[in-house]
This record gives structure tokens, C-alpha cells and sequence, in this order.
């Protein structure tokens, strides 16, 4: 017979909103323990008395089999004098220790709810808002901390009896469940049209999804946001969404009725599947079949589909028959935040959408959906968002930093004892509309965490208007350098601490000379870099416009070469190329230029794709869709140790190029090519690198390692070469990671004391 003991464990992580206590509330009853459960924000605190052995199955069992959206991040237990509990509670939190830093992500409608859903009988039978402790929506509808109905837009419903008593029975899957509600008390459907009038009808679900297989577009209320939807099959209100929405050709998202339904158009991993099937239910990016199922303008010029499993009760419900593919678009137009409040859709949305399916439930936190991949054998967040959003990450620093990221795919990042959380993606900060949530978002954290930061992190360039709003606030501030930022944020989720070297392959970001960098090698740390080589620079005429219009990328490299521009870009009139060639000779809007991101541009548009783009970094995705993984050559390339470190030169590349071109050689092999030199190149690089420091950890990051030939085929290099290999997963390789290294580097910085007042990370180059 074991003795009897007490324990107090303490559990810290995300264990709010999760049905944490109910489940170690089953598992005490279950093992015939006594004692208590109770919820203190960011951590729970178990005093629980019993037989030894039980209370050794007790701790495998919380270690091992918590909530799947739980995530533990300490576990303390201290022995006890023994109390003589009687039996096992559940105490209610106290609101003043409920100070959490741990925001609870937005989670998927569970399996169990589902069931219900489609049981005929059930109460909740096609209930479009059922959920339970396991799921729901969380951070989209949380006001204020602690997490609590009072403190959600479910407040605004009251509870029937029914759905009290199930929020009060600790054995019920709904104890405590702060989204719980059901037809007779939860929130509602209206199906308004264009105007924003409401449209009778006694079932506005059907007569939506009817609409849908008219060929309409509809705006639906989802849990982050509007989306717009139609029939992904339906040519014509697929183009129609294209045209109103202007938005010609950025992939759009689609979502399909169930995973048989995503097999039958896209290759599908196991690994893959658990991300589809899973709690998050993000945007995954997913290799087509062929020939195509669903039209070539849904993605066009891509090898890969952006496709997701409905995650919300209500898109259940939009599917029919005829309709297994929805394109799920945001609700917005291109370039504009995602709409969230219901008048600012109807004004925004009116010219888009025939029909809006709104419901009386406020979002309050915008959230797109999240957008993710499998590279290399492992899930990459592309853009953060539903599910994953807010993601809190543990850092080294204990310091409180307000980070307030880059300009495009704008996020932001606050640090507080030792974890960092990073908001959702928001967006690209030129447009005022997203200038406008991005300063609502920051103030919504400020309000959450009760928080007045030590110091504002912001990215070098003043023309950003993060970096103008962090400067305008009272306190230190301090600007980090672009890469260094992407590099540190890299750094810091792969838990190096150390000295490591970085590759960082970027589109725009502004350097320490005033040149725009993006082609970099760094050896650094948290707190500084030295710049130890890079992308031979070139000088590009063009400002802004360089980004939207590669072919001006492709003359300014062919006129650092001295070579005919027309012969390669027959495509741009005489006259354009005229005014870039009279422009660089009078240095008017002329920069130098290092950024990789740029490169691509230029060979993008040398081999004849579009000259205008009309979304982020179209030219170098078109490029990488069309390698051809049997290919194995590669071009000649320099690579010249100066004064300034190693100097990946162009010309070689370039020249080899051009001579391909001239032999008509398919643009495939072109690209692959190219593709493969950068790969060898990059590799030589850090070989010489390595043997002047001995450094071994090698990050890889910025937006041009969203490639996933490039990363999978360097990574695989680097690994051979005996490099300890590391890039970003957890956050966005792209800007959208670039407050949490921001965070990173800055507390880093105070924290070393190498903070000056008024300083930039000028100061931190070594
Ligand atoms: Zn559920
Ligand atoms: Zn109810
Ligand atoms: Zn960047």
C-alpha cells in the first residue's frame, strides 16, 4: 500500500481558455484524488492529495495528455504537509492575479462539436456558432484579460438555462466554455444584399448557399474577418471576383467541402494532412495535380494552391452538391485591411459582393486566415494568422519591448518576462486603412497587458510609418538594422545564443551606408552584426517603382554591364529605356543596391515574365514555379574577398544569362540555373566565412527564403558541408518577422548594456 502525500504543482504556458481545468478536474476524479484546481492566467495551480502511485500517474498524465491547444512551457511541483481534502474542486480565478501574457489563438470548431452539428435532434444541430472548451473562437473576440465571457463579444449574450447548466457542470465538455451558447441564446444569421438591406427569407443558410451555385459572390462573416466567396469551379464568378476585387493575379485562397475533396485536386502528405485536419485549420500551400481540377486563375503561373478545410460551424453549411470548392478570399480590396466591422463591409464590400452573410457576434481583433507550408520537412508560417496568431515565443531577454516591425506585412511584437508575443499579420503599413488598425492593434495590447514598454524597437528606415510612430513616442527607443532584425528573430526561435553566421536574402531593407541591402552575410548575435559579405551592388534607378516593375531591375543590371538593354527587353518602349538611361547618368532616384530580392527581379524579367507585377514578389515566385528539380547545372559565378568581405559578384551570371537567352534555352533550365548557382555560391561563401571564424550555426532568412527550392536545396548543401543548419518556422521568414527579431535584438541590446541613448543599431555593427 503506497502512503498518502500532498503536492502543489504549478503549470505555466498558454492554459487559458483551453479546458484545462476540467481536464485535470476528469483526471483527479478518475484517479480518486482530492484537493483543487485553480486558474491563475498564465499558469495553473493544482494542490492535490492522494496515494503516492496515484499521484504519479496524476503528473505522467498532465505532462503528457494536456489539452492539444495547451502548450507548457514550465512544470514546478513542491511536497505538501497533508491538508485532508475530502473531495477534488475547481476554485474560480481571482480576477487580480489573472494579469496573463498568454493570449489564447482562435481554434478551430473540434470534432466533437462537429458531430453534434450534424446530428438531426441535437440542439445544436447545424447551430452555426456551437462550440465548446476545446473550441472556438478566443483572441478575435477577447476585449480585456482574464479571458472571460464578460471580457468577449460573447458578453452580449446570455445564457440560457440549459447552456448555464452545462457551464457549470465540471463534467460537461462545456464547463466553463466562454463562447458556449446555442439557437435560443447565442448569436444569429442575417443574409443582407448589396445595399445592406435585410433579405426575408426563413433560411437564409440555403438560400445563401443557392446563391452560391448561381454564380453569386457573397461576403461571409467569418471569425477573423469578412472573406468573399464563390464557387471555385464557376469560371465566371471566379474572373468577376478577380476584376472587382481588383486583384488580377494574386493566387487566391480556396476551400474545400472535406480532406477527399483536397486529395482529388493536390498531392497531400501525411504530415500535410494532420496540418488540414488539425486544430488551426491555416491556408496551406499545397502542389496542384494535374492536369488542373478547379480554373487556371485561381492560382495562375503557380505550381501551388493556398487551400484550407472549413474551420468555422457556418462554412459548413455554405457547401452543396454542386459546390465543393469555395474560393475564400479577405473581405477587402487589394491592398486594404481585412474588413471586420459589419457597416465598414457593407460600404467597402457593396461593389464586390450580390449578398453579405453577416451574424451579430463583433469580431474585435481583425485576424486573416493563416497561411502555412511544409518545406524540408517541416511546417512553415508563412503569414501569421487565425490559430496561430498571437504567437508567444520564449525568448532570453526579461525586458519589455514594443517592437513595431517593417512597413510590408507589418506585425507587431511585445516582450514581458521572458516570452514575446507577435501579433497577427497586419498588413502592409503605405495604405492608410492598415496605418489605422496597426495603431489600433497597438493600443489594444498596450490595453491587454497593462503595458508601458522600456524601450520601442523600429527598423532603420525613416520613411516607414512604424518607424515615424515608434519615434514619435516618449521613452528610449532604438532603430535595429533590417537584417540584422530578420537574422536575430531567426536566431532567437532556433534558441542560438551564440555567434552565427547569417545569410540573409531579402527584398528591401535600408543599410547602415544608406545603400538598400538584401543580398547579406552576417556573422552576429542578438545584439549586433558585422556585415561580412554580400550581393555585389548595383545601382538601381527607380524608387518604388524598381518593386512593381522588374524589367527596370533588368536594365539597370544590363546598364552596369554596358550591355543593349533592347535585345533583352523587347517588350519596354525606346523611350522608357531612354528615360532610366538618362536617369542613371544624372543619378536622379538612384540607389545602390545589394537586395537578392531584386536580382531575382531581373532575371524574372529577363526571361519574359510579366514586367508590371501586381503582388508581392510575383516575378521571383513565377521563376521558382517553373524549376525543373532534374536539372543540376549551374552558371559561373565570382565571389572577391575585400576590404568590405566577400563580394558575390553578378556579371558572370549575368553574361551566362544573357547567352542562354540568345540560344532561345527554355526559360525552365534558365531559372534552374540560376536557381542552383545561387545555391553553389552561396555555399562557397560560407565555407570561407566558416574558415575565418570557425562558426559552424548558419541562419538562413529574409522574404527570398520563402523560396522553397532555394531553402530546401542550400539547407541540404549546408548539412553536407557539415553546417549546423537553421531558418525560421515558428515566424514568417518574410517581414512579418521582423518585430519579433526587432524584440529580440533590442532586449538583447538593453540587457548588455549597450544601449545609447538615441542610438541605432549603427552601433551595434561591429
Ligand atoms: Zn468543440
Ligand atoms: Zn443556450
Ligand atoms: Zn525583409
Amino acid at each position: 500500500m503506497s502512503d498518502v502525500n500532498r503536492y502543489i504543482i504549478t503549470l505555466t504556458g498558454i492554459v487559458q481558455g483551453v479546458g484545462f481545468r476540467p481536464f485535470v478536474f476528469r483526471v483527479a476524479n478518475r484517479l480518486h484524488l482530492n484537493g483543487w484546481v485553480e486558474n491563475g492566467g498564465s499558469r495553473v495551480i493544482v494542490d492535490v492529495e492522494g496515494k503516492e502511485d496515484s499521484i504519479k500517474e496524476f503528473i505522467h498524465i498532465l505532462q503528457n495528455e494536456y489539452p492539444s491547444n495547451a502548450t507548457i512551457t514550465d512544470f514546478q511541483i513542491k511536497s505538501q504537509q497533508l491538508f485532508g481534502y475530502t473531495d477534488f474542486s475547481i476554485k474560480t480565478s481571482d480576477a487580480e492575479e489573472n494579469t496573463a501574457n498568454f493570449l489564447p489563438a482562435d481554434i478551430a470548431v473540434c470534432k466533437s462539436c462537429i458531430k453534434e452539428f450534424n446530428t438531426l435532434g441535437n440542439n445544436r444541430f447545424q447551430y452555426p456558432f456551437i462550440s465548446c472548451t476545446n473550441c472556438g473562437p478566443r483572441y478575435s473576440i477577447i476585449s480585456s484579460l482574464p479571458y472571460d465571457r464578460e471580457t468577449t463579444s460573447m458578453s452580449e449574450f446570455k445564457m440560457c438555462s440549459q447552456c448555464i447548466s452545462e457551464y457549470c457542470t465540471p463534467r460537461n465538455r462545456r464547463f466553463h466554455a466562454q463562447t458556449n451558447c446555442c439557437s435560443d441564446c447565442g448569436p444569429v444569421l442575417k443574409l443582407l444584399d448589396a445595399h445592406g438591406n435585410t433579405v426575408d427569407s426563413s433560411d437564409c443558410v440555403k438560400l445563401a448557399r443557392q446563391l452560391i451555385c448561381r454564380g453569386k459572390i457573397l461576403a461571409v462573416k467569418g471569425i477573423g474577418g469578412y472573406h468573399l466567396c464563390c464557387n471555385a469551379k464557376d469560371l465566371t464568378a471566379v474572373q468577376r471576383l478577380r476584376r472587382l476585387k481588383h486583384r488580377p493575379h494574386k493566387p487566391l485562397a480556396v476551400m474545400a467541402r472535406n480532406i477527399e475533396s483536397i486529395n482529388k485536386i493536390c498531392e497531400v502528405s501525411k504530415q500535410e494532412k494532420e496540418i488540414l485536419t488539425g486544430s488551426k485549420k491555416p491556408i496551406l500551400l499545397l502542389q496542384k495535380k494535374s492536369p488542373e481540377y478547379l480554373p487556371q486563375d485561381i492560382a495562375p503561373n503557380q505550381k501551388r494552391l493556398g487551400i484550407m478545410l472549413p474551420y468555422a460551424p457556418l462554412q459548413f453549411l455554405l457547401f452543396s452538391d454542386e459546390t465543393n470548392y469555395l474560393v475564400m478570399t479577405s473581405g477587402n480590396i487589394s491592398g486594404s485591411p481585412i474588413c471586420y466591422q459589419d457597416d465598414v463591409a457593407v460600404s467597402s464590400l457593396s461593389h464586390v459582393a450580390d449578398y453579405f452573410l453577416v451574424h451579430n457576434r463583433e469580431i474585435i481583433v481583425p485576424v486573416d486566415d493563416a497561411v502555412v507550408k511544409v518545406a524540408d520537412g517541416y511546417e512553415i508560417l508563412v503569414r501569421c494568422g487565425r490559430g496561430y496568431a498571437p504567437l508567444i515565443i520564449p525568448i532570453e531577454a526579461k525586458s519589455r519591448v514594443l517592437a513595431v516591425g517593417a512597413e510590408q506585412k507589418c506585425s507587431l511584437c511585445i516582450t514581458e518576462n521572458g516570452y514575446a508575443t507577435v501579433s497577427q499579420y497586419i498588413g502592409n503599413l503605405n495604405e492608410y486603412q492598415t496605418y489605422k488598425v496597426f495603431n489600433k492593434q497597438i493600443k489594444h495590447f498596450e490595453s491587454l497587458f497593462r503595458y508601458c514598454p522600456d524601450i520601442y524597437a523600429y527598423d532603420l528606415n525613416a520613411d516607414y510609418l512604424s518607424t515615424r510612430y515608434a519615434k514619435e513616442q516618449v521613452g528610449k527607443k532604438i532603430a535595429i538594422q533590417h537584417h540584422h532584425a530578420h537574422m536575430a528573430g531567426c536566431m532567437a526561435e532556433n534558441k542560438l545564443s551564440n555567434k552565427a553566421i547569417g545569410v540573409i536574402y531579402d527584398g528591401t531593407g535600408l543599410g547602415t551606408d544608406d545603400a538598400i541591402w538584401g543580398g547579406e552575410f552576417f556573422v552576429g548575435s542578438f545584439s549586433g552584426f558585422k556585415r561580412v559579405g554580400h550581393l555585389k551592388y548595383v545601382t538601381l534607378q527607380g524608387g518604388d517603382s524598381v518593386v512593381r516593375e522588374p524589367w527596370r531591375c533588368a536594365l539597370s543590371y544590363l546598364l552596369a554591364l554596358d550591355i543593349d538593354p533592347q535585345e533583352f527587353l523587347p517588350q519596354i518602349n525606346l523611350l522608357a529605356i531612354e528615360m532610366v538611361k538618362s536617369a542613371i547618368k544624372n543619378k536622379i532616384k538612384c540607389f545602390k543596391s545589394s537586395s537578392m530580392g531584386r536580382f531575382f527581379d531581373c532575371v524574372a524579367a529577363l526571361c519574359g515574365f510579366e514586367t508590371q507585377i501586381t503582388y508581392d514578389a510575383q516575378a521571383a515566385i513565377e521563376l521558382e514555379s517553373i524549376v525543373d528539380k532534374e536539372i543540376y547545372d549551374f552558371y559561373k559565378y565570382s565571389i572577391i574577398n575585400t576590404e568590405d568581405g566577400f563580394v558575390l559578384g553578378y556579371e558572370h551570371i549575368l553574361n551566362e544569362i544573357l547567352r542562354d537567352i540568345r540560344k532561345q534555352e527554355q526559360k525552365s533550365i534558365i531559372s534552374t540555373k540560376f536557381h542552383n548557382t545561387l545555391i553553389e555560391s552561396t555555399a562557397e561563401c560560407v565555407c570561407k566565412i566558416r574558415e575565418k571564424t570557425e562558426i559552424k550555426d548558419i541562419v538562413l532568412s529574409g522574404g527570398v527564403f520563402e523560396n522553397i527550392y532555394l531553402l530546401e536545396r542550400l539547407a541540404s548543401k549546408l548539412r553536407n558541408l557539415k553546417f549546423n543548419v537553421y531558418y525560421n518556422r515558428l515566424t514568417p521568414s518574410n517581414d512579418g518577422g521582423i518585430s519579433f527579431g526587432q524584440a529580440v535584438a533590442a532586449g538583447s541590446i538593453l540587457k548588455e548594456n549597450h544601449y545609447v541613448s538615441c542610438g541605432s543599431s549603427k552601433s551595434n555593427q561591429h
